[in-house]
């Protein structure tokens, strides 16, 4: 009780100081910031660009900062507000890189032009994650302005290689800067608001996400002449292996992320599917439901156990020469808790055929932190401020994909997603990110900028 009594004075004094900010001018500023950004081209590299942008944009108000680079063309930008100390810094990132972009399939605008029409922006990075940067970036100049009281330093990077680089960004920063960069709590990228039919209907913020691991099928058998079929061919072998993998349902498993996001789900869905997320724990239904969901809605499914997707398969070299090798390639997305070894042991079973091995590796091996908490004050902190923002229920989110907040989690920090309102229907329309006409709604650049504020202030002001 006390901590929310606290929560709640906080949010007051914050929403005190904002109501002293003319989030007219606040928001003309921000697109401007946003659009510049995204007419940037930083898709092969070369985040030096951007860093140039954000290190004149912050000079002008007299923040500090330091520009560190593994490569100069790739370079990350670390400022700092400097709080009481009396709690450990908050650490606010966006990453500067982006996607790379076929400028033909871009039609209606250039990649690179921040066009402003019909209510959205368009452009490669502006949500993935120059929306982030922007906001990340004005929410540092907004704090510098208004003198707010902070308890906590604040530190805004503005980070490179994040799209499979990250050897020039958090991998840099953690091993080569990481004094300069220790946070208590961070806050980047993966979170959002999910809209259909125009309203906002659910918020979510990322507190763990599966981690990439790599193997290998690897079928042998005898090599011949092909006018002799043979049982023994690798390639047969192969095939039967990657259909029985890939049709497995592996084990399912929530930890304190999923359960709890399936269960808000069940909450705000119609009541077909919400039956279907609250069958997934009745062991006479849950068999249904998940393959409803292998079928219908695979990020759910992923959501479920530690996945498996058959993406390379390679083997033989000519028409009438019967291999004696194939082999195919798995992109394995693991539960934060799963047990490698015995997971490798358990697709042995399900492929039952001697002459397939399961050949683990050939994937960078990343870190594997616990998920961050979802009863913690920040936790709260955040949830209240897209509460504020945009009043809908808000939601843990374990992403299935991975991020480059695992590397600031594996040094012990907590670490949550969080990003600005999208269209539920924009994707599957090639609108989405990393799409050839990636576009978000401009009313979802202000908001989005209202809610880093809000979220900021929550965790840092001063009590
Ligand atoms: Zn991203």
């Amino acid at each position: 009780m006390k901590s929310a009594r606290l929560l709640f004075a906080v949010a007051l004094a914050a929403s005190c100081q904002a109501q002293q900010m003319d989030w007219n001018k606040i928001d003309a500023e921000g697109l401007h910031h946003l659009q510049a950004l995204v007419q940037i081209d930083s898709s092969n590299g070369m985040e030096t660009r951007v860093v140039e942008y954000v290190k004149k944009a912050l000079d002008a108000e007299g923040i500090p900062s330091i520009i560190v680079a593994k490569d100069p063309n790739r370079a990350n930008l670390i400022a700092r507000i400097k709080g009481n100390g009396s709690k450990k810094p908050l650490l606010i990132m966006g990453h500067s890189d982006t996607v790379k972009v076929d400028p033909a399939k871009w039609i209606n605008f250039g990649p690179f032009s921040g066009t402003l029409s019909g209510g959205y922006i368009y452009g490669r990075g502006v949500i993935d994650d120059k929306s982030d940067l922007f906001a990340a970036m004005m929410t540092t100049i907004l704090l510098k302005r208004t003198g707010v009281k902070l308890d906590r330093d604040v530190i805004f990077v503005s980070e490179s290689g994040e799209e499979g680089a990250s050897g020039f960004g958090i991998g840099y920063l953690v091993s080569e800067h990481w004094p300069q960069i220790e946070p208590g709590v961070c806050l980047a990228e993966a979170g959002g608001v999910t809209r259909r039919g125009s309203r906002a209907v659910f918020a979510t913020i990322e507190t763990t996400e599966k981690v990439p691991r790599g193997a290998r099928l690897v079928a042998t058998g005898v090599s011949g002449h092909g006018s002799r079929p043979m049982r023994s061919n690798a390639i047969v072998h192969l095939s039967r292996a990657v259909e029985k993998i890939a049709m497995w349902d592996p084990p399912m498993r929530l930890n304190d992320t999923t359960r709890t996001y399936f269960e808000k789900l069940a909450q705000i869905s119609e009541p077909a599917e919400a039956q279907r997320f609250r069958d997934l724990l009745n062991p006479a239904k849950s068999a249904e439901a998940r393959e409803y969901f292998a079928e219908h809605e695979p990020a759910f499914y992923s959501m479920l156990h530690t996945s498996i997707s058959p993406n390379i398969i390679q083997g033989g070299y000519q028409t009438n020469v019967i291999p004696s090798e194939a082999t195919a390639t798995l992109d394995i997305r693991a539960l934060p808790d799963e047990d490698m070894n015995a997971f490798y042991a358990l697709m042995k079973n399900v492929i039952n055929d001697p002459a397939v091995q399961v050949v683990p590796g050939g994937r960078a091996e990343r870190p594997i932190p616990p998920p961050s908490s979802i009863t913690s004050e920040e936790y709260h902190a955040l949830e209240g401020a897209f509460q504020k923002v945009y009043n809908v229920p808000v939601l843990p989110l374990m992403q299935t994909g991975a991020t480059d907040m695992a590397q600031v989690r594996a040094k012990g920090v907590p670490c949550y997603g969080i990003g600005p309102m999208v269209d539920e229907e924009d994707g599957p329309r090639g609108f989405g990110i990393h799409s050839d006409q990636e576009r978000l709604l401009e009313e979802a650049a202000y908001k989005h900028l209202r809610l880093f504020w809000e979220a900021v202030t929550a965790i840092a002001a001063a009590r």
